[in-house]
Parts: structure tokens; sequence; C-alpha cells
């Protein structure tokens, strides 16, 4: 059997792996002129490495730790950690939380453990639950929060997890995400990133691969016949028993079928919405937040949102990652770069003095994502998330935002697990 992967993240290049162990064969499939998608490692030289893309693997992502030790890769402990908050002129530290956030933190979260109690998993089977998934998340944190710090805190917490601001994001849909955190400890968010860079992870994955992966390989049309599927991409056809799609719900949409997937099937893939998600780094002499008690990591009520010591290399950077509102700012900035070191510089000056060069990574403007990742709008849970996963056919789709752990590496492993499952059975 031939099957054909489109999309060469990580969910494809993980379907690709199990698919060659299964004793299939693959042909690979990438639009771009490098595998790994959103997992970009940018490597300028001279040690300038940071992550342009996904970074953070949380402790219970175990199919990623999995897939760490499978490539003798031990995962790298976050440094950096507890974040600095710094909130109408004043700061704290995580750890050192203002009370007045805190308990509406904590209120929060009591208030979702409660919900989730009654709600069970596959998520759209909570019919009963309508009125939660027309909702939104952010009226449930400003349902539950007393102060206009804690209401901050939480909205600025949430975001970065979603990728985008709380009122876009369906309280339905984070409830069952939240889920998966009901059993957590405290620490497990953000815990290690991945040795070496992401980028590098998926490169190697490719190279344990069996086929050469086809890159600069846009996929255009897909016809599905009786005996078959044709691929027909910017140049060239290929015909195969069945097919892989990994590409995010926006490139999907972008593709033509032949014939049509059905109703429900577009209609999921359009209404499942991408976060507005920028990253800005910077490339500094010196580490000059090393120390002191800070490492970098900062959550602040400003457009620039949060920071962190983004170096992978020998090279200083500081990398901000940017949601939502806000990432317009910088999207529509001549220059986001310079006009986000004067918004750091209103936090510490030093960095003006120091700064050497930096760049932007804008997702949600990139051809092959269009957006950061996916999170469950308003509505979407009850009428189109059963849609999104299943196959049309002889079209298998997979990518993280057809998994249970939406949004995440994990899920985009899930997904391949998942596809494959469906494919060799
Ligand atoms: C800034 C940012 C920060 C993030 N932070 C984290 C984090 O800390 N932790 C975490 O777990 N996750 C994070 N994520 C999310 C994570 O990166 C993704 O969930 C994961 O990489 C998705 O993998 P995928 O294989 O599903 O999709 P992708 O990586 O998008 O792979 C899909 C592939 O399809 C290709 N493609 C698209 N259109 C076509 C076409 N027409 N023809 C052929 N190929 C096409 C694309 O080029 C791409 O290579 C972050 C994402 C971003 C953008």
């Amino acid at each position: 059997m031939r099957v054909g992967i489109v999309g060469l993240g990580i969910a494809g290049l993980r379907a690709a792996a199990l698919l060659e162990a299964a004793g299939a064969e693959v042909s690979l499939f990438e639009a771009r002129d490098r595998v790994g998608g959103r997992l970009h490692t940018v490597d300028k030289g001279y040690g300038v490495v940071y992550e342009a893309g996904g970074e953070w693997i949380d402790a219970d992502h175990h199919r990623v730790l999995a897939l760490l030790h499978e490539f003798n890769l031990g995962p790298d402990p976050r440094v950096g950690w507890p974040k600095r908050l710094c909130w109408r002129g004043k700061q704290t530290r995580e750890d050192l939380m203002w009370n007045d956030a805190l308990e509406d933190d904590l209120r929060v979260e009591a208030a979702a453990r409660e919900m989730c109690r009654d709600l069970r998993q596959p998520p759209w089977e909570n019919t009963a639950f309508e009125d939660l998934d027309n909702r939104r998340l952010g009226d449930f944190l400003r349902e539950h929060t007393q102060s206009e710090r804690g209401l901050w805190w939480v909205m600025a917490k949430y975001r970065s997890d979603e990728g985008e601001d709380p009122d876009r994001v369906g309280l339905l849909g984070w409830l069952v995400g939240f889920m998966h955190y009901l059993g957590r400890e405290g620490e497990e968010m953000s815990a290690f990133r991945i040795p070496g860079g992401a980028g590098a992870l998926c490169q190697q994955m490719a190279l344990a691969l069996g086929a050469e992966p086809n890159l600069n390989s846009p996929l255009r049309r897909v016809r599905q016949g009786p005996d078959g599927v044709e691929l027909i991409f910017e140049h060239g056809k290929e015909k195969v028993d069945a097919v892989i799609l990994t590409l995010p719900p926006p490139a999907l949409e972008r593709v033509v079928f032949e014939p049509a997937l059905s109703t429900a099937k577009r209609c999921a893939i359009e209404a499942s919405e991408m976060g507005r998600v920028v990253k800005i780094c910077w490339q500094f002499r010196e580490a000059w937040w090393r120390g002191d008690e800070w490492s970098g990591s900062m959550q602040c009520d400003g457009p620039i949102q949060q920071t962190w010591d983004g170096s992978m290399g020998t090279a200083p950077i500081l990398s901000a990652y940017v949601c939502g509102d806000d990432s317009v700012i910088w999207q529509n900035e001549r220059n986001p770069v310079l006009a986000g070191l004067r918004e750091v510089t209103r936090y510490w000056p030093e960095a003006q003095e120091l700064y050497v060069r930096g760049w932007m990574h804008d997702w949600t403007r990139d051809p092959y994502a269009m957006g950061g990742f996916a999170h469950l709008a308003p509505g979407y849970v009850l009428e189109h998330m059963k849609h999104i996963a299943p196959p049309d056919g002889r079209i298998h789709f997979a990518g993280e935002h057809t998994a249970s752990w939406v949004g995440f590496i994990e899920g985009a492993l899930e997904s391949a697990e998942r596809v494959v499952g469906e494919i060799v059975n």
C-alpha cells in the first residue's frame, strides 16, 4: 500500500515513521523548503539559535518525551522561572503573586474543576452543555475574578496557553482542554525544551525515514477515485492508495477537493480557528537578564505580553511571544523589532545599550500556517469538532487541530498515532 503524506510538520513526520514501521510505502510532500512546519529552530550562525515556533514541552506530554527518548535526547529543563510579573508599574514574581490575583486565579481554577466534573470525553458528547459551548472563556474569567489585577493575570495566563484572547475562545472547548490538567500538581507547564531545537529533532526524524521528502511541493488539488487518490501539486502529480493531510485548517481550506468534501467536514475546517501569534527575538551582546534573581521570563500588561530567555546557542536571545489583539500591533509596525525593543527598554533600560539585532516571526501571515495554533472557538465543540478528524474515503486528516491535545506538539503526535491506526486497521 502506498500512502501519500502531505505536510511534514511533526505530525506528518511521525505518521511517516509509524507507517514505515508497519510496512507501508510512503511518499512525502511539503510546501516549504524544510521539514518541521511550525517547529522552526532558526540558526543564524555564530551561536545565534532560537525557536521561532513551538518551544515548550509540558511534563505530562508523554508522547513528546518518548519521542525524545527514541532519538537519545534528554529533555532540557526550563530555565528562567519563576516569571516576573509587571502590572501598572508594579513588579512581583509568579511565586510571590499578589494576594488578590492569587485568590482570583485559585477561584477560576476551582470553578473550572467543578464544571469539569460534569463533562465527559469525547467533547462533542456534552450536548447538555450547549450554554457552555456558546459562552466565551473571557466571560467566565470575568465572572470568577474580583480584582482588576486578578482579571489581568488570568486573562494573560490563559491567552498564552490558548494562543488567542480568551474572548475568542469557547468555554466548553477550553474546559475539555482543562480536563487534561486535572491531575497536575503544579510544575508541569512548560517544563522542558527540546535539546538542540525542535527543528533539529524534525530533521532527525526526516533522516531516519526510508522515504525522501519532496520539498517545495505545495498541494493544490486532491482527486479521489474508486481505486486511489491523485494529488496535484504546483508542479506535478502523484497517485497514491490513500493520503494523510496534516495541513493546518486555513491551508487546507485552499486545497480543492474533487469530489468536494462533505458539508460537515468543510464547515468544520472553516470553523477551526487559529490564534494570532507573533514571536519577536532580540540578540544582545550580554544576557543582562541573567542573575539578579531573574532570568528573562516576564509577563506584563504592555503589548509585548511575555518574554523569556530564548537562547538555544551561545548568543544571548530574549524572545517575546505575543498573541491575540496585541499581535496586530506588531504586525502593523513598520519596524516591529525596534518598536518591541523600545517596549522592553521601558522595563529594562540596559536592553537598548546591549542590543545587537532581532527578528520577528509572524505566524498569522505565514502562507502555510496562517495562525499560531488551533483553539476551540465558541460553538465549535458541539457543532463541528466531531467532523474535523474522521477520514473522507481514502483521505485522512491529521495535525494538532484534530487532536484532544489541540494546539500542542503532543496533539500533533497524538493525531499521527490516530491516523496511522485508521490506515493500518
Ligand atoms: C509561535 C508558536 C509557539 C508555539 N508554542 C508551542 C509550545 O510552546 N508548545 C507546544 O506544544 N506547541 C506550541 N506551538 C504549537 C506547535 O508548534 C504545533 O502544535 C505543532 O508544531 C503542529 O504540528 P503539525 O504537524 O500539526 O502542523 P505543522 O507543523 O503546521 O505542519 C503542517 C505542514 O503542512 C505544510 N503545508 C501547509 N500547506 C501545505 C500545502 N498546501 N502543501 C503541502 N504542504 C503544506 C506546512 O508547511 C507544514 O510543514 C506553538 C506554535 C507557534 C506558531
